[in-house]
């Protein structure tokens, strides 16, 4: 059975530490498929990593939490090269930095 991080309780939560804030509702960016979703969504691997919310997402359990990151503070660093992206984003749409893939 499947845990997400809207299940947690808020210790659990803070100990995540992916944004600063622990809200269901808040944006987060996973670098390796592109999108974004919220937080709430995130699954809870094995390991006990917090996972990007979408199932045919590659990252690997153990990696998995290195490619989350907050929608908003991703965005800026990503600086000029993010203009286009919205404040709010759209689940399931691919963002892409020019450039920006590590
Ligand atoms: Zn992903």
């Amino acid at each position: 059975m499947k845990r997400r991080y809207s299940e947690l309780t808020e210790e659990a939560k803070a100990s995540y530490g992916t944004s600063e804030n622990t809200s269901d509702d808040t944006w987060l960016y996973c670098t390796n498929c592109e999108r974004a979703m919220r937080q709430g969504d995130c699954v809870i691997g094995e390991g006990e990593n917090l996972r990007c919310a979408y199932d045919d997402c590659a990252s690997q359990d153990n990696l998995a939490f290195q490619s989350l990151y907050g929608w908003d503070a991703y965005r800026q660093g990503l600086g000029h090269e993010a203009v286009q992206w919205p404040d709010e984003p759209e689940p399931g749409k691919r963002y892409t930095g020019a450039g920006a893939a590590p």
